[in-house]
């Protein structure tokens, strides 16, 4: 497991002579946000000890970061279950002596990181706020400068009573600030990159930054937190469409060493009533494999039964997937068959909610 990158340390005092109100890790793992031109006009990974220079409004916070800088900074195609182990360890060694953390990361498999995190991240009781761009800091229409000004201020921001304002994985983007968990990328030539069908926007940035309290997590003083995690990698996703052919299907159900699978399935949790494809669903169900039906659409949810479409999945015993995301319930059923528990058990874990990615109703 890659769980120690190789990274810079910078320190950043944006208070100094005066003392910092917060501390803040930021660890800069790659993607668009850090891309500057050089000489020849190439893109190259920007130098981060150059980041007060750009962006001198950070002089107006009162901060002390510390900056984590991936020594080689990856597009976020290039992210793996190592990396998510390893911005764990990252964020568990630097925790106690920061009051939040934000992520700088590549959008295009942002969602998943955030949803990875939120797991393997158990008992976290301070920010965790990813963010990125969709144009370089360079550019001069940017977006990274916003978009990192605002995580810096929620991942340092505390109430009246002196806890922090979002104990929990987030991603902030183009002035919303979503579970991470809930999140998806719908978006690649716009700002407004992400959205979160199933579940309320937790803060939205304007002249102030308003919070929607209702639907943070509830900050727990006596929570530790805990890095654990190994993730199981013998899992797929397979999207139902219509005209589906057995061939394409067929290998990677009946695949020997396959775990587990995430059904996209119609609407509300739908199948086609196709006798190979039950059968196929059924045959690995009984090798144990487990079969998590989540829906394609971006908003609502699956309930198994409410037509004809499903019964039959929830009678083999498909787990019901709710309002999960795909990007949720992948990483979820990476994370919940990497501890190796019972069929049973892990079944029971991936339909019951670890860290506010689920709705049941
Ligand atoms: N391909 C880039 C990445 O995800 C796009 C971005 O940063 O937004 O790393």
């Amino acid at each position: 497991m890659v769980n120690k990158i190789p990274y810079e340390l910078i320190t950043l005092d944006t208070a100094a002579p005066r003392e910092a109100e917060a501390r803040i890790l930021l660890v800069y793992t790659g993607g668009t946000f850090g891309m500057g031109q050089d000489s020849n006009g190439a893109l190259v990974p920007f130098d981060f000890r150059q980041l007060l220079e750009k962006v001198p409004s950070l002089s107006k916070f009162s901060l002390q970061v510390t900056i984590v800088a991936f020594a080689r900074p990856i597009d976020s195609s290039d992210i793996t279950p190592d990396h998510w182990s390893g911005l764990a360890n990252i964020i568990h060694k630097f925790y106690h002596a920061h009051d939040g953390v934000v992520i700088l990361h590549g959008t295009d498999t942002m969602a998943y990181t955030a949803s990875a995190l939120s797991f393997v991240l158990q008992g976290l009781n301070k920010p965790v706020i990813l963010t990125g761009a969709q144009l370089p800091i360079t550019a001069v229409r940017t977006d990274a400068l916003d978009n990192l000004v605002t995580a810096l201020e929620i991942a340092a921001a505390k109430n009246a009573g002196g806890e922090p304002m979002v104990p929990e994985v987030c991603i902030n983007f183009n002035n919303r600030l979503i579970r991470g968990n809930r999140a998806q990328k719908v978006q690649s030539n716009h700002f407004d990159a992400f959205k979160s069908g199933n579940y309320p926007v937790l803060a939205r940035s304007g002249i102030t930054i308003e919070y929607n309290h209702a639907y943070i997590k509830t900050y727990d003083p006596d929570a530790q937190l805990v890095v654990d995690g190994k993730w199981c990698r013998q899992v797929a996703v397979i999207k139902l469409f219509p005209g589906l052919c057995m061939e394409a299907v067929a290998p990677v159900l009946q695949s020997p060493g396959l775990r587990g699978i995430v059904l996209e399935t119609f609407g509300a949790g739908n199948i086609m009533a196709n006798n190979w494809l039950i059968k196929l669903i059924g045959e690995a169900l009984a090798r144990e494999v487990v079969v998590l039906n989540v829906s394609q659409c971006l908003g609502g949810e699956v309930v198994q039964g409410r037509y004809k479409a499903s019964e039959a999945l929830a009678k083999m015993g498909v787990a019901n997937g709710y309002d999960l995301t795909t990007e949720a319930a992948l990483t979820k059923l990476m994370y919940v068959l990497g501890k190796g528990k019972s069929y049973k058990n892990t079944i029971q874990e991936l339909i019951t909610p670890i860290s506010g990615e689920l709705t049941i109703r």
